[in-house]
């Protein structure tokens, strides 16, 4: 068989097209389609595949499908057109696992009496539909990680529209995807969070491809009425149409939110309950003992006056036999109100333990200290304490606590008490 075609007026030699390296085949379809011819570059594609067998030129292409290529152009309804988009088919060879993906042109040339003769063109396109099989697989996967993220992302135009929104950002604002295309960001954002469109507005001049905003913590509240706490953050890209983007993502902290406020509740107690008497609600004796010893040291520094006083209820033990414990309790808590509404903010009350208290006045000598426990004393005589109407009185020592240690002034200040309770309780001794 000749496989160089010669040219003739009315046919292209396919040699021709091997200078514009243009692989050609030129097949007569008649009963059967043969082929007339195979130029160098059409054989050099096809025999990287395998050795083209003239006698059955298109055995290397799969069966089924649509036949035979030129058959094809060889149809009445084909026109030689221009402007064809190639039709791609995919070529495996005998014996060897490659696979070329052959992007085919043609046209009819000539009828020759109840013969005719098709040129096919064929360009090997397997790269391209390779690359554009990857970026499929690629989109494919991209979009599925999009849908399936419980991150809400969003892309605005430069007018603030939603050009796309991901399900989960959907579902944070309770809207559907086709309720948000098109319309104003405005409309999902709270009236509190207005800045951030401010600043997005005004901020877009200066942004560039890439460029990151990071919003913080921002409250998001969804059509029912829901509240989220989202972090937002934004990048700036370039759209297909060269205007400029934003991709905004949402991610939702409102579970890890409510953790820490309430682990931050859960501190506040904790330090709270080490810190105060549960019953009376001023400063304990743990806290009072630090207090007492950083006062010191202070006053030790400045050389400054402290007076420190233990007091103690008369006869609390027969509050408690005659009313019952309760009783004693609101007593004790109403005494700790009556003392504390006396006091200084500098002046620590504190319950030292049972019905004893001790007060630490910085800055106040023995006299200023002995009047205004008299105060106290006078002003707990006129106050009803309990729903029973209680009347209690204290007794108190005081120290000038200055150059002494804790340990020391406690038991001083404690010997003091002991001597006002001697000398016949309802008094202090300084
Ligand atoms: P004194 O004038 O000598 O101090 O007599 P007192 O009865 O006040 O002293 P005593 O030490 O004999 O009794 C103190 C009582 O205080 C005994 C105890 O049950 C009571 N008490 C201590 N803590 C509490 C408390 O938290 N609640 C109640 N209701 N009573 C308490
Ligand atoms: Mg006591
Ligand atoms: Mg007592």
């Amino acid at each position: 068989m000749n496989h160089c075609l010669s040219s003739t007026d009315d046919c292209p030699s396919i040699e021709a097209l091997d200078r514009l390296n243009i692989a050609a085949l030129i097949y007569r379809c008649g009963e059967r389609i043969t082929l007339e011819g195979a130029n160098h570059s059409a054989r050099t594609l096809l025999n990287h595949f395998a050795p083209l067998e003239e006698e059955e030129p298109w055995q290397w292409y799969p069966d089924g499908d649509d036949g035979h290529p030129a058959h094809y152009w060889h149809l009445d309804h084909v026109s030689a057109g221009q402007g064809q988009t190639p039709r791609v088919r995919w070529l495996r060879f005998n014996g060897c696992g490659r696979r070329m993906a052959l992007g085919l042109t043609g046209c009819r040339l000539k009828d020759d009496n109840e013969a005719r003769r098709v040129l096919v063109v064929l360009q090997d396109c397997t790269q391209q539909i390779l690359q554009h099989e990857e970026l499929r697989r690629s989109q494919a996967c991209i979009s599925s990680i999009i849908n399936a993220t419980p991150m809400g992302i969003c892309v605005l135009t430069e007018d603030g529209r939603f050009e796309m929104v991901n399900p989960a950002y959907c579902r944070f604002h309770g809207y559907e995807e086709h309720e948000l295309i098109g319309r104003p960001f405005s409309m999902v954002v709270p009236y509190s969070s207005h800045q951030y469109l401010l600043r997005q507005q005004y901020g877009a001049q200066g942004r560039h491809h890439g460029h990151i905003q990071h919003f913080g913590e921002c409250a998001l509240v969804a059509r029912n009425g829901e509240r989220h706490t989202v972090i937002v953050e934004s990048v700036r890209i370039e759209g297909e149409d060269g205007r400029p983007r934003d991709v905004v993502f949402l991610v939702d902290i409102s579970e890890r939110k409510k953790l820490e406020m309430a682990l931050e509740e859960k501190n506040v107690r904790l330090e709270y309950l080490a810190t105060h008497d549960e019953l009376t609600g001023i400063r304990n004796r743990r806290f009072g003992i630090s207090s007492l010893e950083a006062a010191l040291e202070q006053a030790e520094r400045q050389s400054m006056d402290i007076s420190v006083a233990l007091l103690d209820i008369d006869h609390f033990k027969r509050v408690n036999d005659d009313y019952g414990h309760t009783v004693g309790d609101q007593v004790l808590q109403q005494f700790a109100e009556v003392l504390s509404r006396q006091l200084r903010a500098s002046d620590i009350l504190v319950r030292w333990g049972g019905e004893e208290f001790m007060l630490i006045l910085p800055g106040i000598d023995l006299a200023g200290a002995l009047q205004a426990l008299e105060r106290l004393r006078h002003t707990l005589a006129l106050e009803y304490l309990s729903p029973r109407g209680l009347q209690v009185t204290f007794s108190a020592g005081i120290v000038n606590g200055r150059g002494l240690k804790s340990n020391a002034l406690v038991e001083m200040v404690d010997q003091k008490l002991y001597q006002a309770k001697g000398r016949g309780r309802d008094r202090i001794v300084s």
